[in-house]
């Protein structure tokens, strides 16, 4: 079946750190260091939330097409002279990543970016680095493995035992989980380098929660006060990112064109879900050389995206199923 018929697509990305990345949560000061980043509410794994990723694709993409600068921000109208996004159905940033336009209404946007999570975290262990990922993170590329038990890290070799930072653990055999086999394609078909393919460590959901926590990487800066250029007096503050080389994925769910009017327009900036993820997916080279979460300068947040393909789609037909 050509894809292009569908109702809508999901792409599902994987993409590393090239430098520690910190998407913090704004608010400062009410945990163990001065600027936390964002965590899952309920499993406390840090993440980054989609609305980061679509806003900063919604930047690059519109650097790398040019000719949109009005419709690369927020939009709003009235400040600072900006006169907003300009809301056209022939405006390839507005049509994909969505305006907010005055009687309009707005449009919500061809793609839909979730939560990108940590898939593989890579950990110090006497070994060397090891990547760690648990059943929970896995299921984030449509995928089950079971027979996964606390207090023992699940990996391929012979050692009795191998620490992940300060914890000791029983190795256990892959033999002793189900379906991990098939997981080795999913993660090749997403271009995951070898390097980490061969050096991933499964662990329960707990444990993961609690490796990834732990080890974090929690840097001290120094305030700089924008009047003179000098540091302020006293004005170290920390804050934690993810580590390099941490794998993270997110599915970008790209809606088809011509199921959806701007007004009461056809939408002519882009004509299949393809077409939509095209557009998103100029955004990755920017992405990879200027990051997320508004710290390059402090040489932080490049992204690279490895791959995206359609596993689990389940779009058949033209009919959407559920709004997500
Ligand atoms: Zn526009």
């Amino acid at each position: 079946m050509n894809d292009n018929h569908q109702s809508y697509q999901p792409k599902t990305n994987l993409g590393m750190a090239i430098d520690p990345i910190h998407v913090g949560t704004g608010a400062t000061g009410l945990g163990r260091v001065d600027n936390a980043i964002v965590r899952d509410p309920v499993t406390r794994v840090p993440k980054i939330p989609g609305s980061s990723l679509a806003g900063v694709s919604r930047t690059y993409a519109a650097m790398a097409k040019g000719r949109f600068p009005n419709c690369a921000g927020l939009g709003q109208t009235g400040r600072g002279g900006s006169i907003g996004h300009c809301g056209k159905p022939s405006c390839p940033i507005c049509v994909v990543f969505g305006f907010a336009r005055g009687n309009a209404g707005g449009f919500a946007g061809l793609a839909a970016f979730s939560d990108a999570h940590v898939l593989l975290f890579p950990v110090a262990s006497r070994e060397g680095p090891v990547w760690i990922t648990c059943p929970m993170a896995i299921r984030a590329l449509k995928h089950e493995i079971d027979g996964v038990k606390d207090n023992a890290v699940y990996r391929a070799g012979s050692s009795q035992h191998l620490n992940l930072g300060w914890i000791l653990l029983p190795v256990k055999s892959f033999d002793a989980l189900d379906n991990i086999g098939n997981l080795m394609p999913i993660l090749q078909n997403h271009n995951l380098p070898d390097y980490v393919r061969e050096r991933f460590a499964v662990v329960s959901d707990k444990l993961f929660s609690h490796v990834v926590n732990t080890n974090l990487e929690v840097r001290t800066s120094v305030a700089i006060d924008p009047q003179t250029g000098a540091a302020e007096e006293g004005a170290l503050f920390t804050y934690e990112a993810l580590p390099r080389t941490t794998v993270l994925t997110w599915d970008v769910t790209c809606r088809n064109p011509s199921h959806f009017k701007v007004g009461a327009e056809t939408v002519t900036a882009v004509t299949t879900p393809t077409d939509v993820y095209e557009i998103v997916a100029t955004a990755h080279p920017y992405l990879e050389h200027l990051g997320i979460g508004g710290m390059s300068t402090r040489g932080m947040g490049r992204l690279r995206v490895l791959g995206a393909s359609s596993t689990g789609a389940e779009s058949a037909g033209t009919t959407a199923k559920g709004a997500s």
